[in-house]
């Protein structure tokens, strides 16, 4: 932040936020670090100042280098994750946080062993798999049945008893990442199904958007009293060539050897990082942000959420490098068991007699593309308090979009089924899927530019709402 630049923010915000066309771009060439932000006369010249330091401040990028590369792929109950906490506590304090400290909460987690699956006939070859979390564990061999969607499996009359399901089912890519819900339910319910029909396997095409062969994990989860088979995610041009096959005139299916082991920690824990920038006037008002701190484990869950750690505590360190907090807390929390569940209820349980207090929540989980649209609780898009906020964020690119949140974030589901109001700042998932859950979630996919560019938006949001009275559980007068 330039002292320029500081000049502009506040002629800016002099001018009512008609002139934020001006502003500094977002792509700009920024330098590594900026000066913190001075104080100054207004709350929203405060805001855009934050807005534009975001832009231009590499502290984002920083906290991804380190987690990506000194810890590396964090899955539950691994000794990646217990480091991943160690150090989310120490950066949590060198951010400048107060109140840190881990929630542990029991988690069972199902630990990936060695893995194969291998054509049979009509040829040996060798195909791509990845098990999917919570996957049954054993080594099957047997004919391949392939369906062309979930739909299919769910209304066959074939018997699947000693036989290998495959639902070959493309994944559609969109901006804002819907094709993901349609074609998830492979994952999320077909091994249940096939298993329920006797079903000695199953392989899902990797829910994925890209050509390429390397497998999408998971998880699964299994329906009352099903037992769970191996189940597992192939590349996409390998569940292509099985359903090739099975094809073929003569009607014969081809055969193959599947093998995921696995095992379960019933004793394994979790943790939820969590750390306070305390309001200045309200501290018992709090907004909670966050994303999340486990992965999958083939690549470094860079965009899966690391991007979504880092931005969010961001967030909290160049609001807490200001001279005077907010009126309301801020609390960022890395949360610690998303991929396989249970951060969210644990979060819940550890904090049920703060909600009526919690303004506003919202979680960043969808990589570290560009933001394209603000959403906010119901009847709060055409407040006009929140022109302002709109201006602002037109400069990065990003909108004011009345359609639903619908659920904020899964870690913070539990808050929001609880009655807390939720925010959504959609990020470009145009691209997420291609890497999503692979060995090619690293921290080259993610752009520096782009990651600061998610800073300052939520930054705008959250500076603005923290320092103002806006009650979200009073909708607007229409
Ligand atoms: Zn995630």
């Amino acid at each position: 932040m330039t002292i320029r630049r500081l000049a502009l923010a506040l002629l800016i915000s002099a001018a009512g936020g008609a002139a934020f066309a001006q502003a500094p771009s977002p792509r700009a060439p920024t330098p590594a670090a900026a000066a913190p932000v001075a104080a100054s006369t207004s709350t929203f010249s405060t805001t855009l100042a934050l807005r534009d330091r975001a832009l231009g401040d590499n502290t984002a990028w920083t906290i991804l280098e380190e987690l990506t590369t000194d810890i590396g792929g964090r899955p539950v109950g691994s000794p990646a994750m217990t480091r991943a906490k160690d150090w989310a506590i120490a950066k949590m304090h060198a951010l400048g946080f107060e109140n840190v400290r881990a929630e542990a909460f029991a988690k069972p987690s199902w630990v990936r062993g060695p893995e194969s699956a291998e054509l049979n006939t009509p040829y040996k070859t060798k195909l791509h798999v990845l098990g999917l979390g919570n996957s049954g564990s054993g080594q099957v061999t047997g004919e391949v049945v392939v369906f062309s969607s979930l739909a299919r499996l769910k209304m066959t009359s074939i018997d699947l008893k000693g036989k290998i399901v495959l639902v070959n089912q493309p994944m559609t890519r969109t901006q804002d990442g819907s094709g993901y819900g349609a074609a998830g339910a492979a994952r999320f319910q077909g091994p249940s199904i096939a298993a329920s029909k006797g079903a000695i396997g199953y392989l899902t095409r990797s829910i994925s958007t890209a050509d390429v062969r390397e497998p999408h994990t998971g998880s699964t989860n299994w329906g009352p009293g099903v037992k769970p088979i191996p189940a597992g995610a192939l590349g996409v041009p390998d569940a292509d060539l099985l359903e090739r096959l099975s094809k073929r005139p003569g009607g014969k299916l081809p055969t193959i050897t599947l093998s995921l082991l696995s095992s379960v920690d019933e004793k394994a824990t979790a943790w939820n990082v969590v750390g306070d920038l305390r309001g200045s006037e309200r501290p018992n008002e709090m907004i909670v942000i966050g994303g999340h701190l486990d992965s999958w484990d083939p690549g470094q869950g860079a965009i899966d959420d690391g991007a979504g750690v880092a931005i969010t505590a961001a967030v909290g360190k160049l609001i807490g490098d200001l001279p005077t907090h907010p009126k309301r807390t801020i609390r960022v929390v890395m949360f610690g068991s998303e991929e396989t569940g249970g951060s969210s209820a644990a979060y819940l349980a550890a904090h049920k007699e703060e909600v009526p207090r919690i303004i506003l929540t919202g979680e960043s989980d969808t990589g570290g593309d560009e933001i394209y649209d603000l959403r906010l609780p119901p009847g709060f898009a055409n407040d006009p308090r929140f022109l302002p906020v709109a201006d602002a964020l037109a400069s990065l690119k990003v909108f004011m979009s009345s359609a639903d949140v619908g659920e904020a974030g899964s870690d913070v589901a539990g808050l929001q089924e609880a009655g807390v109001p939720a925010f959504g700042l959609s990020q470009d998932a145009s691209r997420y899927f291609d890497l999503h859950h692979s060995a090619s979630d690293t921290l080259d996919k993610v752009d520096p530019a782009k990651l600061a560019q998610n800073v300052a938006a939520w930054i705008t949001l959250i500076h603005f709402v923290a320092d103002s009275d806006i009650d979200f559980r009073k909708p607007a007068q229409k």
